[in-house]
């Protein structure tokens, strides 16, 4: 819960930010309409399995359909799913490519969204909503392996794998040997706690066992959609393959974005300067979450093409493709800064500039965040923007950058930041975010230029015309001349 108590905290203040440049990324805005008509199926959804349920658990079951369509309304309200018009068009064009081939099947129950998550995976809630949390799309390489990822998590639907975990569960607490076990700790006059403990470790123990089962099944039925559909079958090998690659990721990048930046070194190596993990706070949240078992699946699925004597294939990427994988890209930074992870978020903006160099809004990303790392830095609040340096953190560009964050000294930090701030700036800088922290920069440094003082402010204003946000922008008598 603590989770969307933050999103709504964080879209009540950061909302001025959301301005992405037309050129080269449209707004990733959630179209009202489209948002409506989820929330209506859903709860249609809902009721349906609630009223057709067969089972022994009818009451429980039916207050947990009511919370499910309770919890779908509100992460669409609360812009948790984003419907916007043309991401989801390109989604529903490859579901539908898949219900064509596989007409046995009902697809019209499955509702398809984005998730604003910070990390990489899809998941199926069960009442026929799927999830397509943006960064997952940024390890693809072309449509058949989304298509692949969307096939699993249609075969979860169609499994009903919801029901029956949730059922296996009621029938583990409904059992005497449960029951049993309670009273038995209960009776205990010392220990009770580490046999609740070992209870609860059992279970879930017995949870994951049936977990590996649920997801053995969704490749196998997840394949056989996806292969009636003529899809390459290579390319579904593929995209569990991507999956365990994702947790890799920063090895593919052998460019020195530490250097990029212009950070100050700090003295001493990385190593030396790391040994405080114990003083590490509890990370926010797991960058990436991958599937379960990945190199598992990949056997299961290779064997599986290979029994069937598929051909060895290979698909190119679309444009619809590429276009879609640049808005996720773009949206997967937007989320990092939207929960505040600016430092996996200019981690990120800065390999996308390898990509996208010209990019307005990437730009604008940087910028953002490292005035977001500076600030921290001077308002002794860091660890609200970034982990601590630690040995744990494999990736050297990232470790160099809070590197220099945590242990360089001020001033010289100050300058890098102002630099690299004034050397992004140019007039067509459209994102809030950005003028505000090259404004505040400016201020920091005493650069007393009315001229570039009055465009930042003009170029703000024209974004956000009745003042809304004035008070972020808080130079209006310093230093412009109205
Ligand atoms: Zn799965």
């Amino acid at each position: 819960m603590v989770v969307f108590n933050r999103l709504i905290y964080l879209f009540a203040f950061i909302s001025l930010s959301s301005y992405v440049s037309a050129q080269e990324h449209s707004d990733f805005k959630t179209n009202e309409k489209l948002r409506d008509l989820y929330i209506e199926r859903v709860s249609e959804q809902n009721a349906s399995f609630a009223t057709t349920y067969v089972g022994e658990y009818k009451s429980k079951f039916q207050t947990l359909y009511r919370k499910r369509s309770k919890d779908a309304k509100y992460y669409a309200e609360n812009d948790v799913y984003l419907f916007e018009p043309s991401s989801l068009e390109y989604l529903n064009t490859l579901k539908n490519k898949i219900a064509v081939a596989n007409q046995q099947f009902d697809f019209s129950g499955v509702n398809l969204v984005i998730a604003k998550f910070p990390w990489a995976n899809a998941y199926s809630t069960g009442d026929g909503t799927i999830a397509v949390i943006p960064d997952i799309v940024t390890f693809y390489d072309n449509e058949d392996q989304l298509t692949y990822l969307l096939c699993h998590e249609f075969a979860h639907y169609f499994s009903r794998h919801f029901e029956r975990q949730i059922t296996k569960t009621y029938d583990y607490i409904e059992s005497d040997e449960f029951k049993d076990r309670v009273k038995e700790i209960n009776r205990m006059e010392y220990g009770k706690n580490t046999s609740a403990v070992a209870l609860l470790n059992d279970n879930l123990y017995s949870q994951r066992s049936h977990s590996r089962r649920y997801e053995r099944e969704a490749d196998s039925l997840g394949l056989v959609l996806y292969l009636n559909a003529s899809l390459c079958a290579t390319e579904s090998v593929n995209e569990v393959r991507k999956l365990g690659e994702m947790s890799e990721e920063f090895d593919k990048s052998s460019v020195l974005i530490f250097d990029r930046l212009g950070l100050p070194k700090s003295a001493g190596e990385p190593n030396e300067m790391m040994n405080i993990h114990d003083a590490e706070r509890e990370s926010k949240w797991d960058l990436v979450k991958s599937h379960p078992d990945v190199e598992q699946r990949e056997e299961w699925i290779l064997e599986e093409v290979e029994r069937r004597q598929e051909e060895i294939c290979e698909t190119a990427p679309t444009d619809e493709f590429l276009k879609f994988k640049m808005q996720m890209e773009f949206e997967s930074c937007n989320i990092l800064v939207e929960y505040d992870m600016v430092d996996a978020a200019l981690i990120k903006s800065e390999r996308l500039r390898i990509k996208y160099p010209n990019s307005e809004y990437l730009k604008a990303i940087s910028g953002y965040c490292m005035y977001q790392l500076y600030f921290g830095r001077k308002h002794h609040e860091l660890f609200n923007y970034s982990r601590m340096p630690s040995e744990n953190i494999k990736d050297p560009d990232l470790l160099n950058v809070l590197n220099s964050f945590y242990f360089s000294r001020l001033p010289k930090l100050r300058v890098a930041v102002y630099d690299f701030l004034k050397s992004s700036y140019t007039i067509n800088q459209r994102d809030g975010r950005f003028l505000v922290s090259y404004a505040r920069m400016m201020n920091d440094m005493g650069i007393e230029d009315k001229g570039t003082m009055t465009k930042l402010k003009k170029r703000y204003q024209q974004f956000y015309p009745n003042g809304k946000f004035a008070k972020y922008f808080p130079y209006s008598t310093k230093h412009v001349n109205n």
